[in-house]
């Protein structure tokens, strides 16, 4: 049910629709993932990267317009 120890070794990664894609308007995103070599010092297991069929990077898509940061005004 969970990513535990039955994925390692063989880099065959599946692909599933991207989640967060999806939930902001792009369905359809196809991800795969990638153990990467950092480890997650929280839970002692190695961080997943998400990369695209083409194995580039992911990253997830938004909703038009990217939020930018305001300045500080008074
Ligand atoms: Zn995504």
């Amino acid at each position: 049910m969970s990513l535990s120890s039955g994925v390692d070794g063989c880099g065959m990664s599946k692909q599933e629709e991207c989640i967060k894609c999806k939930t902001a308007g792009f369905p359809n995103q196809l991800i795969g993932f990638k153990k990467s070599t950092r480890i997650n010092p929280i839970n002692g297991k190695p961080f997943w990267d998400l990369i695209n069929p083409d194995n580039s990077e992911h990253e997830h898509k938004q909703n038009g317009t990217y939020l930018k940061h305001l300045k500080m005004v008074n």
